[in-house]
């Protein structure tokens, strides 16, 4: 299969190094595999583990982060899943969520300990917006929207309070990179969250986990990749953070449960094969709109109508991943015709094997104003396009479908 992203680090490969040191590939964590071992983890439900005596139990307080006592804390599937997704990110402490928002909320929750207003940059995820302001009332503070990271540093200069900074790379649905390490470079003593959920895993040439004080990624999208976990991670290089996302988590109990972990582990395992053929299926999606006449817009990270972004682009990512967002010249019944689809799905959520179609303004952002549509630049005629892993002759005929008219 033509792959035009190499240097993508391979999920695989990256988990494999990590588990083949500690004895164990994708089975159970433990040094030794006698005969018969499982090839996968067994789905432990216990929410509650036995200890013989004081002692063991004086063993597990000590070492709370990697033993498991009660299923509010940890277990072993949470674990396994941990040390996978660490594993992409440099070993950086990962704590995982029962979904993005969870982890989101726990990031926000750790880094307003310490902040006298967030700046938000750029459009985010909206209920992460409506979480910030949410938080910011709850805590008195301010809430700032800023549209790009020059407009940071203004704001900046003229406020000298602590600043919590949420940003979102690549953004939704336009696709453009944010500049996270220059965000960085400016702002060396902001505390700095990053939703990554966009780029999909292994796919962050820079390591923002470096940059950024918390990495945030929504594991209900690629990582999970079949619409059937809601999930989500916290990556940090601070201990500090981490053990205030692990309390968090621990009192709010918004812990991933052992079933949605035990199909994380397995999603992991296709994630590689997965993302190769979607990106190439996505790549001829943009080939075939580029060629139409009816698509008026394109939007995919650096190209399109983000190709000033190219070379941001290819310094932050190894590839664009699968979805693509276009406009549709207004003689078109888009509205008519996406209900005549015959494999797409008019569905939320993106990166799963399955294409999924949705129009923004009537799904993640229905209910607003058409001023407030107007001022995120979204109307009736964008179309955001998840590419999933169906057969392109089927993708392309829905196309044909869809630009029908
Ligand atoms: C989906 C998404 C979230 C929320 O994740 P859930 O797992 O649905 O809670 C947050 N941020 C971004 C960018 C997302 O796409």
């Amino acid at each position: 299969m033509a792959c035009d992203h190499e240097g993508r680090p391979s999920v695989t490969a990256l988990i494999h190094q990590v588990h083949l040191s500690a004895g164990a590939t994708f089975g159970p964590v433990s040094m030794s595999r006698p005969p018969g071992t499982p090839l996968v983890p067994a789905i432990n439900l216990s929410c509650a583990n036995e200890f013989a005596d004081i002692g063991a139990l004086g063993l597990a307080h000590g070492d709370k982060y990697v033993s498991v006592r009660y299923g509010r804390d940890s277990s072993d599937l949470v674990i396994q899943a941990e040390r996978h997704l660490s594993a992409l990110h440099e070993s950086s402490s990962v704590c995982l969520f029962q979904s993005g928002m969870a982890a989101i909320d726990a990031a926000l929750t750790a880094g307003l300990r310490n902040a006298d207003v967030i700046a938000v940059i750029g459009s985010t995820y909206r209920k992460s917006s409506d979480l910030i302001k949410l938080k910011a009332e709850e805590r008195r503070i301010q809430s700032v929207y800023l549209d790009s990271i020059d407009s940071f540093l203004d704001f900046r200069s003229a406020f000298h309070g602590r600043v919590l900074v949420f940003v979102e790379s690549p953004s939704n649905p336009f696709l453009e990179i944010r500049d996270i390490r220059k965000l960085r470079s400016l702002a060396p003593d902001c505390l700095l969250i990053a939703d990554i959920t966009l780029q999909g895993l292994a796919n962050d040439r820079l390591g923002l986990h470096g940059f950024a004080d918390i990495v945030v990624s929504s594991c209900t999208k690629y990582a999970g990749g079949h619409n059937d976990i809601l999930a989500g991670y916290a990556v940090t290089a601070s201990e500090c953070l981490f053990r205030d996302l692990w309390e968090f988590r621990s009192m709010r109990g918004c812990i991933l449960d052992a079933l949605s972990a035990y199909l994380l582990i397995r999603s992991l395992r296709t994630y590689d094969v997965r993302i190769e053929k979607q990106v190439f299926n996505a790549k001829a999606v943009l080939k075939f709109l580029r060629q139409n006449g009816k698509v008026d817009r394109i939007y995919y990270p650096g190209s399109c109508a983000n190709k000033g972004q190219g070379r941001l682009f290819r310094a932050s990512q190894y590839h664009g991943g699968s979805v693509l967002t276009f406009g549709v010249h207004p003689s078109i019944d888009i509205r008519k015709n996406i209900g005549s689809l015959l494999s797409a799905k008019m569905a939320p959520g993106f990166g799963s094997v399955d294409t999924l179609i949705e129009i923004p303004a009537f799904m993640s952002h229905w209910g607003k104003t058409p001023e407030e549509l107007a001022a995120a630049g979204l109307d009736d005629a964008l179309v955001r396009l998840s590419v999933g892993l169906e057969p392109l002759e089927l993708i392309l005929a829905d196309l044909d479908l869809l630009l029908h008219g």
